[in-house]
């Protein structure tokens, strides 16, 4: 038994599709399912490795080392399972097959064709995920909005699907009600119009869940019925809320799961969302606060700034500083600030912890690193993410082992101490221009001193952590590094790489080469989060 169910955005994109689909898979899964999603992304990309943060936001990375969409990290969080590369994909990465597939002949001579060979190849890969992780529901996200040329060839293969298997194929539209401020009602016409669309690809919605400011009224619940072909109580109601944490539950009160699985000839079992509800108590209710500073370059698209591209360490700042019964304030620094203005670094004496997420490129290098610097010596709890790490390598190789200049060779390639610099592997694949899905990624084994914090925090000397970059510590220096106070806290198991450094004696000073970041979840937050987070309460 295998049951799919697809959900499409409608009227404009960025109304929550990705929450909204990790929302109904934590409904279904609270009845006793075994639910999986993925994400259909109709770029040409064939990952999400070279696309740009600022339009893109965050690149997530998977176990199996996959660059993919944010939304894959939304489904994590909230299904608390592991997503697989086979669960994403996008235009590119299904041509790609059709195209390898024909060069290899696999199509014995025939005409190959955007229809019907594409829409299979896609048909082909939700079983293939479904599969993989045995699930008995699975949720396809089709990215975009429907009535775009771009994810037309995804709509024909979940129209397919449902006439392959019409009794396992469910559909849901989430589109967006604006309430214009000089009309001052909620509208409903740009959704029929939607739904319209969809209808010409042959396509009609099981439900349609309502996006909008407000909770949808009566009347205007009567009116998509209507206009849109649809029971009135299989239009849902889906207002803005203050954590997205929340809307699993705001499903519920619309008895959603209940009437899915009816559609789906499934029986609703009982029905456990407790350990959900309890961190949203904390949500609403916790008083105690902490204050972190994340400093970053911050991307502005026109006039608007994007903190998409750090979605996961926001969360993860959130569930540790939830799991201690505490509300997270998290400020925005960015460090180009900080060099134009150095005077400013001695506002970060205002924050119980520093994060430093990881980053690409030379811009607001500096800036960063002065306010590692001010971390150190101020005592203030450090986490270093990745990039961050690497920085805070700079940092001490500069200030404490008086290298000067040292840097990375990603930022000057022709430093005289390249402490942190990049591997032969990785500087082949650069020279041969081979820039896709060639990072270090995906999970990879680190073994940590006992003696550490990190130790402690993890409480366990075996780990496996995620990663995505070029650049590692450079083994040259350790001796030098290690003699003036560095602690090199987790090493992968054929001691070649550093994967940790912490510094002793420091409250919580500690840079991690890998993203911890990627496996925090509100039920499961991460163990170096935890502790940055309790000892930064616990400095305040
Ligand atoms: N730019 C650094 C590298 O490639 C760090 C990458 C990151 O922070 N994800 O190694």
């Amino acid at each position: 038994m295998s049951k799919y169910i697809f959900v499409v955005g409608g009227v404009m994109s960025g109304v929550g599709k990705g929450v909204a689909c990790a929302s109904i898979g934590k409904i279904l899964q609270s009845r006793g399912y075994k639910v999986t999603a993925i994400k259909i992304d109709p770029y040409v990309n064939v990952d999400a490795g070279t696309m740009n943060p600022t339009e893109h936001g965050e690149v997530f990375v998977t176990e199996d080392g996959d660059e993919t969409d944010q939304d894959i990290g939304n489904y994590e969080r909230f299904l608390d399972v592991d997503i697989y590369r086979i669960n994403y994909m996008t235009t590119g990465r299904v041509y790609q097959s059709v195209i390898s597939r024909e060069r290899n002949l696999e199509y014995e001579g025939k005409c190959v064709e955007v229809v019907p060979h594409i829409p299979e190849e896609v048909i082909r890969r939700i079983n293939l995920a479904a599969k993989k992780s045995k699930a008995d529901i699975t949720i396809i996200e089709i990215g975009g909005t429907v009535g775009e040329y771009q994810n037309i060839l995804f709509l024909e293969a979940a129209r397919m699907m449902h006439l392959q298997k019409p009794e396992d194929v469910l559909f849901i539209m989430v589109s967006y009600l604006p309430i214009p401020d000089k009309v001052g009602e909620m509208k409903t016409k740009p959704t029929q119009y939607a739904v319209r669309s969809l209808n010409s690809a042959g396509i009609q919605p099981d439900f349609i869940l309502c996006r909008a400011e407000k909770p949808l009224d009566l009347k205007r619940r009567e009116k998509l019925s209507t206009f849109c072909n649809i029971m009135a109580a299989d239009v849902i109601s889906a207002p803005d809320v203050d954590s997205i944490y929340e809307v699993p539950v705001n499903f519920e009160k619309e008895h959603l799961s209940e009437k899915i699985l009816d559609k789906l000839n499934l029986k609703a079992k009982k029905k456990n969302l407790n350990d959900w509800k309890k961190v949203l108590k904390v949500i609403k209710t916790a008083k105690r606060q902490v204050r972190i500073a994340m400093i970053g370059k911050y991307f502005a698209t026109g006039s608007f700034v994007l903190s998409d591209s750090y979605i996961s360490v926001i969360e993860a700042i959130k569930h540790a500083s939830w799991a201690n019964k505490i509300r997270p304030t998290i400020h925005w620094l960015n460090s180009d600030d900080f060099e134009k203005n150095p005077a400013k670094i001695k506002e970060l004496k205002n924050y119980n912890g520093i994060v430093i997420p990881g980053g690409f490129g030379g811009r607001g290098i500096e800036g960063k690193i002065k306010a590692i610097e001010y971390a150190r010596k101020n005592k203030i709890p450090f986490l270093g993410l990745c990039y961050g790490m690497q920085l805070a390598t700079i940092e001490f190789a500069r200030n404490v082992c008086r290298l000067r200049n040292a840097n990375s060779t990603e930022i000057d390639p022709k430093t005289k101490h390249p402490v942190i610099h990049i591997m032969y592997e990785q500087a082949q694949k650069i020279a041969a221009k081979q820039y896709g899905n060639s990072m270090r990624l995906g999970a990879w084994p680190c073994v940590i001193n006992k003696k550490s914090k990190s130790f402690f925090a993890y409480g366990s000397s075996k780990i496996n952590e995620r990663h995505r970059h070029r650049y590692e510590f450079n083994n040259d220096y350790r001796k030098i590094i290690e003699k003036k106070g560095l602690l090199l806290a987790g090493l992968s198991p054929d001691k070649k790489l550093v994967e940790i450094i912490e510094l002793p004696g420091h409250p919580f000073f500690v840079g991690v080469q890998f993203h911890p970041e990627f496996k925090s979840r509100p039920l499961k937050p991460h163990p170096l989060f935890m502790e940055f987070i309790r000892t930064a309460v616990r400095k305040k």
